[in-house]
Parts: C-alpha cells; sequence; structure tokens
C-alpha cells in the first residue's frame, strides 16, 4: 500500500522542472541585492510556457520574471543537485515557500496574480525602462503557437518575416549592451530570450553567416 505524500521529500523534481515565478513580495529579494539581476530571466508575453492551471504549453498573457536555469536547462540556478537543497532557503521566492507538489491548491492559487516584470523591479530612473518598451514594440514575441502549428508550412513570406524579425532583434540587443555596457549576463532579465531561441525548439535551425543568421524550417507539421 502507498503511504500518501503529506511532507516534501527532498527530491528535487520541482526544482529542476524550472525556477519559480516571482511575485510582489519578491520584489525586496532582488531591490536587496539577494537575487542579482544575473539570476532571473524574462518571458515576454506571447512566450510559451507550461499552464499548471490548464495543464498545458500555452502563450502567456502576461511576462512574467523567473529564476533561471542552468546554462540552456530550466532547473533552477539555485539548486544544488549534489545535496539536493537549495543554496537560497531562507530567501527563496515565494511560491516555492507554498510550494507542495502534493497538494498544490496554494500554489494554483498564485498563477496569474501579482507577478513581477521588469518595469516592476527597475526603478523610475533606470534608463533601460524605456529601451525596454522600445524592445518590445519593435520586436515583440512572435505568434509561437501558430508557428508551433505550422512549423516548416509557413508561407515563406512569414519565414522571411520571422528570420528578419530574428535578426533585427539581435542586432539591438548588440547594440544595446554596447551602448549601455551592460552585463551579458543581465541580457536574458531586460530583454528575454533571442527571438531564433525561441523558434528554435518550433523546427528552425539556425545557421550563421557574414550577413547575419539565416532559419532553416526542418520539421513540417505531418
Ligand atoms: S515539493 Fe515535492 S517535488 Fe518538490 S522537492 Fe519536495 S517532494 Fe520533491
Ligand atoms: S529557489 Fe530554491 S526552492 Fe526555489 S526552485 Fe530554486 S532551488 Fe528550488
Amino acid at each position: 500500500m502507498s503511504v500518501k505524500q503529506d511532507s516534501c521529500r527532498r527530491c528535487g523534481k520541482c526544482c529542476n522542472e524550472g525556477g519559480p515565478a516571482l511575485h510582489g513580495p519578491d520584489l525586496e529579494l532582488i531591490t536587496s541585492g539577494r537575487i542579482p539581476l544575473s539570476a532571473l530571466i524574462t518571458l515576454r508575453k506571447g512566450e510559451l510556457a507550461h499552464n499548471p492551471v490548464f495543464g498545458k504549453v500555452s502563450a502567456i498573457d502576461n511576462e512574467l520574471v523567473k529564476l533561471k536555469g542552468t546554462g540552456r536547462e530550466w532547473n533552477c540556478c539555485y539548486y544544488d543537485s549534489q545535496e539536493n537543497s537549495c543554496t537560497i532557503y531562507d530567501f527563496r521566492p515565494q511560491a516555492c515557500g507554498v510550494l507542495k507538489c502534493w497538494d498544490p491548491e496554494d500554489l494554483l492559487d498564485m498563477i496569474g496574480k501579482d507577478n513581477l516584470a521588469r518595469l516592476d523591479i527597475l526603478t523610475e530612473e533606470d534608463p533601460l525602462r524605456s529601451i525596454i518598451s522600445e524592445h518590445d514594440r519593435l520586436y515583440p514575441c512572435p505568434e509561437l503557437e501558430e508557428i508551433s502549428s505550422l512549423a516548416a508550412d509557413m508561407s515563406d513570406k512569414m519565414k522571411r518575416n520571422l528570420q528578419k524579425l530574428a535578426n533585427e532583434d539581435l542586432r539591438f540587443r548588440t547594440r544595446v549592451v554596447k551602448e549601455f555596457d551592460l552585463k551579458l549576463s543581465h541580457e536574458l532579465f531586460y530583454f528575454g530570450r533571442p527571438v531564433f531561441q525561441l523558434l528554435q525548439p518550433l523546427g528552425a535551425k539556425v545557421r550563421e553567416s557574414a550577413l547575419g543568421i539565416e532559419l532553416l524550417w526542418v520539421k513540417s507539421k505531418d
């Protein structure tokens, strides 16, 4: 007979599935420097994310700021897999404090409420605020759900537009990083993942050339 779980077994599964989205009460962790910008990643409006309420991956309606993964993986950057422990346990974000995998009600209750966005985190005087808004206006996250359903069956025009967007997004980032002397480790917070990276899981192969990047669509929807 299996024993009903009623406490955390420290298996690390939840931490390995990804760092939490941050909420209003977590702001102090950032402003106090306990959690630096280099540990954050922004998911811009329209990016695909697993929605635990609906149990499926869908485009998000509002941006989220989360704790980063490690490298290209989503496992939380503060999880110590050798020790099976959280390295910021005493000041972990609110969502981690309420997470009980055996009783997810409290966590589900937080989803989509009081999420921190980049402009909540940056001070009013920060010159990057207007740059972030400009980036979102000029180079928004493309329609990933539609792209995912079409993949290689997209029209040539759509593919060309995506390639243009991916290149312009990269040029914008490169210019801003240089102009504001930004740390590269902060780029994922300020601008989220580059457009080309969002397209790779949907079937885009990236080839670099002297003229920029070329997107090759290899996955058909059939
Ligand atoms: S909350 Fe659940 S999934 Fe997370 S570490 Fe504890 S037992 Fe594992
Ligand atoms: S902050 Fe700590 S508890 Fe929260 S996901 Fe990361 S390692 Fe796990």
